[in-house]
C-alpha cells in the first residue's frame, strides 16, 4: 500500500511539472514516505530523514515533506524536533502535496475517511506487474494495530473505476496485477464484492495473472476460493495472517478466530485447490504470550505448511488497544522465539521447495536476472518466483522445468512446447509507464 501510495506522491509531483532526480544530492524535492506500523519502522525512517539535514543545510532551498503514517502518529512532534522538515502529510492528504512544495509550511492530517483517489493515476513501475488499491483504511481494530488510527476507516473504490484501471494497464503491457486493501475480503461496492471484482478482472484483456491481498481469517468467504478455483488467470495463492496459533492469545489480540477455526479454514480450501500455496503473518511476544502459548504457534506452523511467512516481534503502538497491556515477555525472549519461528519456518520453505524439483510450472517472465543477463526472473501462478535458465522477453508465460533450488530460489530450464514460438529478449524493458 505504502509503495502504492508512493507511486501516487510520484504522479502528483511529476504532473506539476517536475522530473525525477537521478540521486537525492540532486533533488530540490525530497518526500519521505512513511510506514508506522512497527516500531523498528519508524526508527529507520526517523534516522533517514536525520540523514537529510545536511542536504538541507547545503541547500536550504529544498523542500523536505514527510508523508503517510508516521507524521499521522507523530503529527506536531516531527515538526518540532527536525525543523528542516518542511511539510508533513497524512495518508489522507496527499492532494495537498504540490501546494505544500511551492508555499505551504505544516502539519495535515486531517482523515477523512472517504478519500480514496481514484480519480488519480499512479506512476507505474516497471512492466509486468503492479498494485491496484481496491480499498483504503480498516475497521478491525486489532489491538495491537496501528493501522485504523492512522489510515482511518475502512472504504472500497468503485468497482468501474478499479476496473477501468486495470483495463488500462492491460492496454499498456501490464500482465499481473495485485488488488490492495488491509482486510480485501470485506471489499464492497454496492453490493458487488470480492468475487465479483475478481472474476470480472479476469476478463480484462492483456492481463494473465490476478492476485490479492491481504485476507482475513474471519472474513474469508469460501465463494473466493471457487471463483480461485475455477479461474485460471487468478493465482493458486492466498495470504492468511495468522498472527498467532494460540486461542487465548488470539482473543486478546481481537483477531476474531480461534486455531481451530483457522484450520478448519486451511482444510477447506486445501480441499477446494489441494495445491495451492500459503503464506502468512506472525507476531511473537504478544503480552502475556507463554511458553505455552508460542509452543501452540510453532506447532500449527509446522502442521500448515505455510510456503510463506512474515514474522515479527511483537512491537506496542501509541493509540492501539494493547498499548494499555503489559509487554510482558521480555526483549531477549521476544528475540528467542522470533529466531526458534524462523528457523522452523525456514525448514518448511526449504522442504517445500526441494519437492518442486523436477515440477513443471507455467512461470510469467517478470524481466531480466540482475546476477546473470542470459537469464530472466519469473513467477508462478503459485506466487513463487523462479530464476529462468535463459533469456525471455518480459511478459511472456514460459513451461519451466525446476531442475535446482539455490537457497529458497528454484532455478529451471523451459520446456519446448510444440508449436509455441517463445520471444527471446535480449531487449531491456526499463521504461517506466504512466497511465
Ligand atoms: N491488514 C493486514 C496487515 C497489516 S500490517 C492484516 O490484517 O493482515 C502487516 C502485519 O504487520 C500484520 O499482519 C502483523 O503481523 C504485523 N503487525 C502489525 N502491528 C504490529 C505490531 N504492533 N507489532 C508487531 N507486528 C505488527
Ligand atoms: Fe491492522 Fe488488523 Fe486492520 Fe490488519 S486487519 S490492518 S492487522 S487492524
Amino acid at each position: 500500500m505504502n509503495i502504492y501510495d508512493s507511486n501516487l506522491i510520484a504522479s502528483l509531483i511529476e504532473k506539476d511539472g517536475n522530473i525525477k532526480a537521478e540521486t537525492i544530492e540532486n533533488a530540490d524535492i525530497i518526500i519521505v514516505n512513511t510506514c508506522a506500523v512497527r516500531e523498528h519502522a519508524v526508527n529507520r525512517v526517523l534516522s533517514r530523514i536525520d540523514s537529510l539535514k545536511v542536504l538541507k543545510k547545503r541547500k536550504p532551498y529544498i523542500r523536505i515533506g514527510v508523508t503517510g503514517c508516521v507524521p499521522q502518529q507523530l503529527k506536531e512532534k516531527l515538526l518540532e524536533e527536525k525543523p528542516f522538515i518542511d511539510f508533513v502529510l497524512g495518508p489522507d492528504n496527499l492532494r495537498k502535496i504540490t501546494s505544500c512544495i511551492k508555499d505551504k509550511n505544516g502539519t495535515f492530517v486531517k482523515l477523512f475517511d472517504t478519500s480514496l483517489y481514484s480519480d488519480l493515476s499512479p506512476a507505474r513501475g516497471e512492466l509486468p506487474e503492479t498494485f491496484v488499491s481496491a480499498m483504503r483504511g480498516c475497521n478491525n481494530f486489532c489491538s495491537y494495530c496501528i493501522v485504523p488510527y492512522v489510515r482511518g476507516k475502512e472504504r472500497s473504490r468503485h468497482i468501474e473505476d478499479i476496473l477501468n484501471e486495470v483495463g488500462k494497464l492491460g492496454k499498456l503491457g501490464y500482465k499481473r496485477v495485485t488488488f490492495l486493501g488491509q482486510n480485501i475480503n470485506n471489499y464492497k461496492d454496492r453490493g458487488k464484492g470480492l468475487p465479483y471484482l475478481l472474476s470480472e478482472a479476469a476478463k480484462v484483456e492483456g492481463i494473465e495473472r490476478i492476485s490479492f491481498l491481504t485476507s482475513h481469517p474471519a472474513y474469508f468467504p469460501l465463494k473466493v476460493i471457487n471463483v480461485m478455483k475455477d479461474e485460471p488467470k487468478i493465482e493458486k495463492f492466498l495470504h492468511l495472517p495468522l498472527q498467532s496459533g494460540s486461542s487465548r492469545i488470539l482473543k486478546a489480540m481481537n483477531r476474531g478466530y480461534t486455531q481451530e477455526k483457522y484450520k478448519g479454514i486451511i482444510d477447506k480450501i486445501r480441499t477446494k485447490i489441494e495445491d495451492i500455496a500459503l503464506s502468512t503473518d506472525i507476531i511473537v511476544g504478544f503480552p502475556y504470550e507463554t511458553e505455552k502459548d508460542f509452543m501452540e504457534t510453532l506447532n500449527l506452523v509446522k502442521m500448515i505448511d505455510f510456503d510463506f511467512a512474515y514474522m515479527f516481534k511483537y512491537s506496542p503502538r501509541k493509540y492501539s488497544l494493547a498499548n494499555n497491556f503489559i509487554d510482558t515477555v521480555n526483549e531477549e525472549t521476544k528475540r528467542d522465539r522470533l529466531n526458534e519461528l524462523i528457523r522452523v519456518q525456514s525448514e518448511v520453505i526449504k522442504k517445500k521447495s526441494e519437492a518442486n524439483k523436477g515440477k513443471i510450472f507455467d512461470v510469467l517472465i517478470t524481466g531480466e536476472n540482475e546476477k546473470n543477463y542470459l537469464a530472466s526472473n519469473g513467477i508462478t501462478l503459485y506466487n513463487k518466483r523462479v530464476i529462468v535458465k535463459e533469456r525471455i522477453c518480459t511478459g511472456e508465460i514460459v513451461k519451466v522445468r525446476i531442475e535446482e533450488v539455490k537457497g529458497w530460489t528454484p532455478i529451471g530450464t523451459p520446456v519446448k512446447e510444440p508449436g509455441k514460438n517463445v520471444a527471446l529478449g535480449l531487449v531491456p524493458n526499463r521504461q517506466k509507464r504512466r497511465m
